[in-house]
């Protein structure tokens, strides 16, 4: 382990989830999943645009084939995970409870690439360059957002960049996989941070990583000076990982209410887009696997796997040893951000961080009360919103009262309602606010 020290930084506000769950898995490295018979590879896997899809029942892939193309500025292709024949173009569940779009595809057992594109050299490429093959190669906000990551990447030419931070906080309670990557990956995502950072013509590239990822903290910076990259330490606390808390923590800028991170001059992608990058750009890779973690206590095997897109919840249960007593609740994500499945036969897709299965006695469905007015959630809300005055406003229709009380800022991180005494149901109602008031902005 390098001797090497960082510093350590955090934001206001936040909460710490009395249970991290991390133990299960942290020391658990990646297994390689076997290849399945069959993929169902769901269209949609980016925020914006859906892609559009190229191929027909029956049709021939090869493996890193482009299987749909992008449906706009914001928006990415998608590639077969393997070899194959197409099945059928179906609906299959989709995450968010509806069914949606999938190509299902039958492999052939050959895993066979088709044609990559070529390598780059990155270091004597220019930035347009780049942007096109982080977007041929299907690459998206692997951290949960799934927003194109070359868009991200392109932002107006008043806006001026001064900073690149690679998100490695990791902050939500169970997940391990961008920990494990960090630690077994290590020069691919420095690299992957040189790569975008030239990009953006950045030259200030840091990793932010919560300080409970010591050996992989150390792992990075035995090797970081080789790519021009800073490490620093984040303190452990919720939700240390979103974009606005780790720009704060790390740069001491703060982004404005109802702005975005370039208009306090920063990008900040994630660890896993970076590696991604990495394989775009040096091997001409698409993005067809990613590392997801499988975890909570009903799961026999507590495990971190690359999967590729299009593989079921199910059969992902089934790798890490299938589950020891019946789950009370099936979560895609982390349990602060994640969306809980009806179905387990939903499948991964770019943004699957984990597949969390959690205990009955951990689901308590506890009655909401009437406010007290203690002010924990004020306390908690990491972007200074008062969670108790605008959930009242909510339940009082006033939504302009709740827009002027900047109810667009809410990250729904679900700190306040963690810490709420009351069990209210705020992140509901933040949602529903923020619905209602983008659907009166249209009309
Ligand atoms: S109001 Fe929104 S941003 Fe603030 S703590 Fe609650 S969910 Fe998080
Ligand atoms: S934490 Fe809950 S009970 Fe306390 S002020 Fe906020 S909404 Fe009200």
């Amino acid at each position: 382990m390098t001797t090497k020290t960082y510093k350590t930084v955090t934001f206001k506000g936040g909460v710490h989830p009395s249970k991290d769950g991390k133990a299960l898995t942290r020391e658990v490295t990646i297994q390689e999943a076997p290849l399945l018979n069959e993929y169902k590879v769901i269209v949609q896997q980016n925020i914006g645009a859906p892609p559009k899809v190229l191929v027909k029942k029956g049709d021939e892939v090869k493996k890193g084939q482009m299987i749909a193309e992008a449906g706009g500025f914001v928006s990415v292709p998608l590639h077969a995970p393997t070899s194959g024949k197409i099945k059928i173009i179906d609906r299959i569940p989709g995450p968010m409870g509806v069914p949606t779009e999938a190509i299902i595809i039958t492999a052939d057992g050959k895993d066979e690439w088709g044609e990559l594109m070529d390598p780059i050299d990155w270091k004597n490429a220019d930035g347009a360059t780049l942007k096109k093959r982080i977007c041929d190669a299907g690459v998206v906000g692997m951290g949960g957002a799934a927003f194109p990551s070359h868009v991200k990447l392109s932002p107006p030419p008043d806006k001026k960049i001064d900073y690149l931070i690679l998100n490695g906080a990791e902050c939500e309670p169970y997940l391990t996989a961008d920990h494990r990557l960090m630690l077994e990956e290590t020069e691919k995502v420095l690299e992957g941070a040189a790569i975008l950072g030239h990009a953006l013509g950045v030259k200030n590239v840091f990793i932010g990583i919560e300080t409970n990822k010591e050996d992989a903290i150390h792992a990075l910076l035995e090797k970081c000076e080789n790519y021009g990259v800073g490490v620093v330490g984040l303190k452990v606390q919720y939700p240390q990982g979103a974009e606005k808390q780790l720009i704060y923590a790390v740069t001491g800028r703060k982004v404005p209410a109802g702005k975005l991170p370039m208009d306090a001059g920063c990008v900040v992608q994630n660890v896993g887009t970076a590696a991604a990058v990495t394989d775009a750009v040096k091997e001409g890779k698409p993005l067809i696997d990613r590392i997801t973690t499988v975890t909570g206590e009903p799961i026999k095997n507590p495990s971190n796997w690359r999967f590729r897109l299009g593989t079921p919840v199910s059969k992902a249960i089934e790798l890490a040893g299938g589950i020891t007593k019946e789950p009370g609740k099936i979560i895609l994500g982390g349990p602060m951000m994640g969306f809980a499945q009806k179905s387990m036969e939903v499948t991964v897709m770019k943004n699957t961080s984990g597949i969390l299965l959690l205990e009955k006695s951990d689901v308590i469905q506890y009655q909401s009360t009437a406010c007290i007015r203690c002010g924990r959630c004020l306390s908690a809300c990491p972007m200074n919103l008062l969670p108790g005055s605008l959930s009242a406003a909510i339940e009082s229709e006033k939504f302009d009262l709740a827009a002027k009380m900047n109810v667009m800022d809410c990250i729904e991180c679900g700190s306040c309602a963690y810490i709420c005494p009351a069990h209210r149901p705020l992140v509901q109602h933040f949602r529903r606010a923020k619905a209602e008031i983008r659907n009166r902005s249209k009309k």
